[in-house]
């Protein structure tokens, strides 16, 4: 079964619009489909009801950015009412800010000598309010200033590099908290990327679970099989569902997985969209 629970459209710094992500990931084959763009629902309705003429299963999603102790972590929220207020106050205002920020990289790369990344960056989304280090790391690979998007991350944009930016996301109580509030389930995105300590994650999981969180992605973007069999073992220990997404966000080996694509979970996981299947099977 093919089935992607995290992939971005360009509401946020995906390239295809909710409904092209959706006409892709039916021609991949795909049955289960949730959009989880960053900290905005905008594209939602746009693909549910895409999915609805491709006849796949749509389920409404979200990757919220949250900050957690100094790290950045994103928590994908599925399966919420997106007409909850309380959800979208608190995206809206996890979203404040990111023009700022942008001004605050731009100002660091032109002391560097990289000019016009404001403009530049600004031109490449088709939702300013949503402009991200992605619109950025695209800049500087389309002005010849880097090799590929994941040299930008690690020699300008990374945590800690030199045109890194300190942002104040969402906390993650509050997240998990909403998520729940809003009748959707809470999963943390692609652990396997914060570069955690074994003791950190612990405790990550630990806070997690304890705000309500229920499961964590076993497999994201180009997971390997070793990834897939740590994370799943994880999981059973705290006692989480597994989710699975592609990360896509368009066609290059940096920006996730194939959009729409699920390898095999580890025999022993319980898969987050088991109930959703049962329900979709009753109603036929
Ligand atoms: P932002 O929310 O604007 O801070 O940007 C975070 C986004 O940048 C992530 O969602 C990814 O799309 C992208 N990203 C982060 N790290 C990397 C990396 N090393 N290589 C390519 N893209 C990355
Ligand atoms: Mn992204
Ligand atoms: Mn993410
Ligand atoms: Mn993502």
């Amino acid at each position: 079964m093919n089935i992607d629970l995290h992939c971005h459209s360009n509401v946020s710094d995906g390239v295809l619009s909710p409904a092209e992500v959706v006409a892709k990931a039916a021609d991949n084959g795909c049955t289960l489909l949730a959009l989880t763009d960053h900290d905005h629902t905008g594209g939602l309705a746009e693909a549910r009801s895409a999915a609805q003429s491709s006849g796949i299963h749509f389920i409404n999603g979200v990757e919220i950015s949250v900050s957690w102790r100094a790290q950045t972590i994103h928590i994908v929220g599925l399966n919420f009412d997106e007409q909850n207020s309380a959800l979208q106050k608190l995206l809206a205002h996890t979203r404040q800010g990111r023009l700022l920020r942008l001004r605050a990289i731009a100002d660091k790369l032109a002391k560097k000598g990289i000019d016009n990344v404001f403009d530049g960056a600004l031109s490449l989304t088709a939702n300013p309010e949503m402009v991200g280090r992605a619109h950025i790391a695209q800049f500087l690979l389309d002005q010849g200033i880097v090799r590929n998007k994941e040299t930008a991350f690690r020699r300008y944009l990374g945590q800690g590099k030199c045109a890194y930016v300190q942002h104040q996301w969402a906390a993650l109580a509050d997240t998990v908290h909403t998520i729940i509030a809003a009748d959707g389930i809470a999963v943390i995105a692609h652990p396997m990327r914060y570069g955690l300590s074994a003791t950190a994650k612990r405790h990550l999981f630990t806070e997690f679970k304890a705000y309500g969180g229920k499961a964590i992605e076993v497999h994201s973007g180009n997971s390997d099989l070793n990834d897939r069999l740590n994370y799943a073992r994880l999981a059973e220990q705290f006692g989480f569902q597994a989710s699975a997404g592609s990360d896509f966000h368009r066609n290059d080996s940096y920006s996730g997985g194939k959009l729409g694509v699920c390898p095999e979970l580890p025999a022993h996981c319980q898969p987050v969209w088991q109930n959703w299947i049962d329900t979709a099977a009753m109603k036929h």
